[in-house]
Parts: C-alpha cells; sequence; structure tokens
C-alpha cells in the first residue's frame, strides 16, 4: 500500500511513523512533510489545502490512501475531492467537517444526540449575549463560532470581559455560542471511525499553558502522555457509548457520515463525562505520544475506515505502559519566535533518525537542522511506570539542543506523583 500523508507538523511526523511500520505499507509520502519526515519517507512540495494539487499528486504517486492531518484541508473539501478522484481517503467531506468547522453545528448534533455537553446558547446580538452570560453565571465562557486557532474562546470569571468578548466578535461580524462552564479535568479521546463503527484509542490529557503548573498564555500544546492511571476504568467504554457512538449515528442520520479522526475533548465533571469540543483530525501534541504506543496495523485500519468497513478489526492494541511527549519551545513561544537557529541532538546515539524525537517547526538549511516555527519538536518517553515514561522523555530532551529554546518540567508530573503515592500505599 502506498500512503500520502497531508500536513507538515508533528502529527504528521507521528502518523507517518505509525503508519510506515504496518508490514502492508511498502510507501509513505508526506505533502508538504518536514525534515524528519523526509529522514524516512518522502516529501512533496504540495500545498495540502489545494485539492487539484493534492488529486494530481496522489495520482503520480498511485496513492492507495490519503490520510489528511490539518483541519484547513478538511474544510477546503480535500477530502471530497480526493474520494472523487477514486482514492480511498482517511477524514472527513467538508459536511461532516463542520462538527470542528462551526461550534454551533457541533452543540446540535449533540443535542440532536442526546449527547451529554455544556448547556449554549448561540448569540448574534451583544444584548442576547448577555442574557446568557446571565443565566449561566460565573465562570463564564465565551466561544467565537468558527475556526479561531485556539484563540476564540474566553473562560473568565469577570463577567465585564466576557461581554467584552462578546461584543469583540459580534463586531467583527462573527456569531458567538455562550456556555455553562464544565468543572473537572480535561481529558482527550480519539477514536478511528468508519461512518457507523468507531476505534477508540487510549485516553490522554495534553498540556495548554506555556509554564510549569498552567501559568501564562495558551499554546497549542506544550506536551501530553498516554494513558491516564488516574482515569475511570470505563472511561473509554462510556465515552463510546454515550458520545461516539449517537454522535456518528446522527451524522449518518443527515446524510453526511462521519469517517476518520473524531477527537471528543471531554471534561470528567462530578456527573460523568461531558464534551468540551470535537474536533475531527488528530490533535497535537498527543498524537505524538498516542500513536508511538500503537501495535495495530495504522495503514490497514486507516484504509478500513476509508473504506467504510472496520468490521475486521475488533479493536487497536497498543504497547503496554506508557508514553510522555515533551514539547520542545522556540524563544518567545507563543508569541513572536526566533527562527533559523540550528538544533543539535536530534538524531539517535548511532547517527540514525530517531523515533523518539518527532519534528514540528524545523527546516533544512544546507546539512543543518534548524528552528523554523514556535513549536520545535517533541521528545518522546516511554516506560512501564508515568515516572519511568517521564524520566525517559526528559533525558531524551536534554539531549537537544537549540539555543533560546525551553520545555515545559511538568509534563504528567502531577498523575506520575499520584502513581508514586498509590505504589507506595499499595
Ligand atoms: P482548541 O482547538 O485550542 O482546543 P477551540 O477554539 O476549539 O480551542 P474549545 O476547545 O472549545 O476551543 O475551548 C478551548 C478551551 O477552553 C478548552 O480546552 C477548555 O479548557 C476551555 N473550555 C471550553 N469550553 C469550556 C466549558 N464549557 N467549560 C469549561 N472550560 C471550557
Amino acid at each position: 500500500m502506498t500512503v500520502l500523508i497531508l500536513g507538515s507538523g508533528g502529527r504528521e511526523h507521528a502518523i507517518a511513523l505509525a503508519v510506515s511500520k504496518d508490514p502492508q505499507v511498502q510507501a509513505v509520502h508526506v505533502a508538504p512533510g518536514n525534515p524528519g519526515t523526509a529522514s524516512f519517507a518522502t516529501n512533496h512540495e504540495v500545498d495540502e489545502t489545494d485539492p487539484d494539487a493534492v488529486v494530481a499528486l496522489g495520482r503520480e504517486i498511485s496513492a492507495d490512501l490519503v490520510v489528511v492531518g490539518p483541519e484547513a484541508p478538511l474544510v477546503a473539501g480535500v477530502a471530497d475531492a480526493v474520494r472523487a478522484a477514486g482514492i480511498d481517503c482517511f477524514g472527513p467531506g467538508k459536511e461532516a467537517a463542520r462538527l470542528e468547522g462551526s461550534k454551533a453545528f457541533a452543540k446540535e448534533i449533540m443535542r440532536a444526540a442526546g449527547v451529554p455537553t455544556a448547556d449554549a446558547v448561540a448569540c448574534t446580538t451583544v444584548e442576547e449575549a448577555e442574557a446568557a452570560l446571565d443565566r449561566f453565571g460565573a465562570p463564564y465562557v465565551v466561544k467565537d463560532d468558527g475556526l479561531a486557532a485556539g484563540k476564540g474562546v474566553v473562560v473568565t470569571s469577570e463577567r465585564s470581559e466576557a461581554v467584552d468578548h462578546a461584543r469583540h466578535c459580534i463586531e467583527a461580524g462573527h456569531p458567538i455560542v455562550i456556555e455553562e462552564y464544565l468543572k473537572g479535568p480535561e481529558v482527550s479521546l480519539f477514536a478511528i471511525c468508519d461512518g457507523s463503527r468507531a476505534l477508540p484509542l487510549q485516553p490522554a490529557q495534553d498540556f495548554k499553558r506555556v509554564g510549569d503548573g498552567g501559568t501564562g498564555p495558551n499554546t497549542g500544546g506544550m506536551g501530553a502522555y498516554t494513558p491516564l492511571p488516574w482515569a475511570p476504568a470505563d472511561l473509554v467504554e462510556t465515552v463510546t457509548r454515550t458520545v461516539i457512538g449517537p454522535t456518528l449515528a446522527e451524522m449518518n442520520r443527515r446524510g453526511t457520515p462521519f469517517q476518520g479522526l473524531l477527537y471528543v475533548g471531554l471534561s470528567l465533571t462530578a456527573d460523568g463525562p461531558r464534551v468540551v469540543e470535537f474536533n475531527v483530525r488528530f490533535g497535537d501534541p498527543e498524537t505524538q505520544p498516542l500513536l508511538s504506543m500503537i501495535e495495530s496495523p495504522l495503514g490497514q485500519v486507516m484504509r478500513a475506515a476509508a473504506t467504510g468497513d472496520l468490521s475486521g478489526f475488533d479493536g487497536l492494541r497498543f504497547r503496554r505502559g506508557f508514553a510522555v511527549g515533551v514539547v520542545l519551545a522556540s524563544e518567545g513561544y507563543p508569541g513572536e519566535v526566533v527562527t533559523g537557529r540550528p538544533v543539535g541532538g536530534v538524531l539517535s546515539a548511532d547517527g540514525d533518525s530517531d523515533p523518539d524525537i518527532i519534528q514540528a517547526g524545523t527546516a533544512a538549511d544546507g546539512d543543518r537542522l534548524v528552528s523554523a516555527g514556535g513549536r520545535v519538536l517533541v521528545a518522546l518517553g516511554h516506560g512501564e511506570t508515568l515516572t519511568g515514561a517521564r524520566q525517559a522523555a526528559y533525558a531524551r530532551i536534554e539531549k537537544v539542543s537549540l539555543e533560546g529554546g525551553f520545555h515545559r518540567g511538568d509534563i504528567a508530573l502531577t498523575a506520575a506523583e499520584e502513581e508514586a503515592f498509590t505504589a507506595l500505599s499499595e
């Protein structure tokens, strides 16, 4: 099987690496890819959001399967174009991608499907927004209804800040959604879906703020780990039954089956898991530790999902233990970053590409590797225990050099401390 993966980040490097381990995958291509994917796959300088260019590349390399990494090509209808050209495509069509593209649409589907989520009101005027804020009370949650790259959501105890954000979005011509606040730890659960069936991955948690202890501004994610030793044992089963199954059934009923990766962002509230958000593609950086654990043949699984028939798989297999991923960020991130600096220590001790380093914001400058973005790479660590996996990830990132580069020191720390405490008291 020849697989073409669209995208250029750490997520795509992780997908390409996992797919390349599938014995039925003979060739992995990435467009546009990054220096990490170039070390074991073939990169192509093609704009992944251009449906015609993607189809032309798919034909040129005789791709059997196209996997769409980021949301932008999905929203642009690239998956529809690839399928129309007769090539199997892992990723939802434009219509089903609205589960991520519009928060109001996602709420409408959840309401129709009876999926537990925060109560929400779509508003188009400041007066409606104020009434909704007062109805729910503090803390206030105000969301721009569209793709805002994580910057459209304000969660605050200050009513004036909530009203200001609502006014700002409405004046810019964007509708908004005001929600009830969900209290509880956040968990990500991903599922590979074929339109009616779903194969869930293991639960993961990511770390959004730039600083230790969850301080400082929001980022694309500074690290992640999986599985979650503290999560309820029936979490995956419960979310599959109460969220993923009903959502797939509702999308099917509307004639827009969801096929691809459904990312369920959850809050584990006192009333059980409730959905914070849906995304329609793998999440970064959870994908890096998650896919490093997968033992099932990912190329075959994704192709089965793309052709609407996962019935040959009764679940996904994962290696034992835990995986932790720590992001190395450029100086200045998440603000204006300094790029073009040499990145060292990326290869393994014997000079080969190292599967524990997943590249994102990197570029080749002659034969040097340089930084090219805010989040430069993820260092992975694995272990029988979360403590062991953390130690391995931190030992690996310490070997990477980047002037001004930094990382959080507390990825998976609380969970590892709880694990150690539980082990001591047993
Ligand atoms: P991203 O894709 O970066 O997660 P987004 O724009 O899709 O962002 P959401 O995921 O809906 O926005 O919200 C961003 C964050 O705000 C969530 O990860 C969560 O921490 C917080 N949040 C959102 N909705 C709620 C809610 N109802 N109650 C409490 N916190 C919330």
